[in-house]
């Protein structure tokens, strides 16, 4: 699936709009910031197929988790206590507030303030990201640059935020938005996201604005299979979703992030591997010289979905992991860090795969006895060149291995070819009567 050069203009204007607009804001596991993410993502969605925002209270246990209280900071600053100058402000940077932190206000002095800082003294320009989901503490994240230049204080600190629960309220938000296929018995394709990062644009804006570009696209055209968008908070979002939904078995599911920031494609397979998603993804990105790593018990939400509990087949797309490039989880992770096209390859190879789970059939050939003449049938191409020869070669493999158990992508696989090209002789060659 190939975009025309002004379709491509147009979709990473579009994606790079939707990541200026949720990069200022303040998000975490819950709150206020979240609500505002969701409220952006559900303006790129018509109304025949919304973001719906599910709703669980603070409290609520779900499997081994509970739901934390809902967290909102509404300023967080150190000041120089003599001139009342803000040296760290939470306005200039989402990142200068340790996530989750507690409120505490109060003046104190340089050694006093010390074990709330957190900054990276090996890259002393960058804001490391920071959490405190389950500990009771305050903290800011500051450049080693900035820590260096504090002075001796004395600070007048201020973390002005609130962990509500209970009878005051308090919930974890996340969005889903369904797309139902045309065929109700064909499954589900369920792709994930987190939202629950500040100012970091790799690690969930990447993942996030191509997610619901992908379902405004899909929505717009006919598709066999029905589709579900996870947008949730790492962890304990896909695990309030599986609580919420334990009738649902997605067939295959796709946690997207880390999408752009440099390197190849990279497919993480699923844990029992050589599922369909797998195969799918292992053809897309390996024609894309894209890497293939091996599941393992650690990243995002395929850990959750893929759990032996739930035992749902996983894959995740990124390109360069977590954690494997020098940016991740600092405030280097930034809009610039993100390329237009990186997010258009990305979503591009994400749209073959679908072509794939969408596609892949099996059929066996009805003119078995020798090679039938395709140019008495109209299918030999009236014109030479590259794609004309494989659309041959296509047809032929397709002949040669239709035997009513090789599917379609095990053909493109052993021709070599893409699996569209595959897919188009496919029907080609059911119109002729040569496939059944
Ligand atoms: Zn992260």
């Amino acid at each position: 699936m190939a975009l025309a050069e002004a379709d491509t203009t147009a979709l990473e204007a579009q994606l790079r709009r939707r990541m200026e607009r949720l990069y200022p804001l303040c998000r975490s596991l819950t709150g206020d910031g979240v609500r505002q993410t969701l409220a952006i993502l559900a303006d790129d969605l018509p109304a025949t197929h919304p973001l719906e925002v599910r709703r669980v209270p603070s409290g609520s246990h779900v499997f081994d988790w509970t739901v934390p209280p809902e967290w909102n900071a509404r300023a967080a600053w150190i000041a120089d206590a003599t001139s009342g100058e803000r040296l760290i402000d939470l306005a200039d940077h989402t990142l200068h507030l340790v996530s989750y932190s507690v409120p505490f206000s109060g003046r104190l002095d340089r050694a006093e303030l010390e074990p709330h800082l957190h900054s990276l003294p090996d890259r002393p320009d960058q804001i490391p990201y920071r959490t405190s989901y389950y500990a009771r503490d305050w903290g800011f994240c500051l450049s080693q640059r900035q820590r260096d230049g504090l002075g001796r204080g004395p600070f007048d600190v201020v973390v002005d935020t609130t962990l509500t629960e209970g009878d005051e309220g308090g919930e974890l938000v996340y969005g889903e938005v369904l797309l139902p296929g045309e065929d109700p018995d064909a499954g589900e394709v369920l792709i994930s996201s987190h939202l629950c990062h500040p100012s970091l644009a790799n690690d969930n804006l990447s993942g996030l604005s191509v997610a619901i570009e992908l379902a405004s696209r899909i929505g717009a055209r006919r598709h066999r299979l029905s589709y579900r968008f996870v947008l949730a908070p790492g962890t304990i979002g896909s695990l309030t979703w599986l609580a919420e939904h334990p009738g649902v078995r997605p067939r295959h599911l796709l946690v997207l992030t880390g999408l752009g920031g440099g390197g190849p494609l990279v497919y993480k397979r699923t844990r029992r591997g050589g599922q369909a998603i797998d195969r799918a993804a292992e053809h897309v990105v390996g024609r894309r010289a894209g890497r293939i790593i091996d599941y393992s018990p650690y990243g995002y939400d395929e850990r959750q979905y893929n759990a032996l509990g739930f035992d749902l087949p996983a894959g995740r797309l990124t390109r360069t992991p977590h954690g494997e490039y020098p940016e991740y989880h600092t405030s280097a992770d930034d809009l610039g860090f993100v390329h237009d096209d990186e997010l258009v390859e990305a979503m591009t190879a994400i749209e073959e795969i679908l072509e794939v789970l969408e596609g892949d059939a099996t059929y066996r050939n009805l003119s078995p006895y020798g090679e039938p003449q395709l140019g008495k049938r109209g299918l030999y191409p009236k014109m030479g060149g590259r794609s004309a020869d494989d659309a041959v070669m296509a047809m032929l493999w397709l002949m040669a291995c239709s035997d009513g158990e090789t599917s379609v992508l095990s053909i493109a696989e052993r021709a070599g070819l893409p699996f569209g090209v595959l897919r188009k002789a496919a029907d080609d060659l059911l119109g002729a009567g040569l496939l059944g």
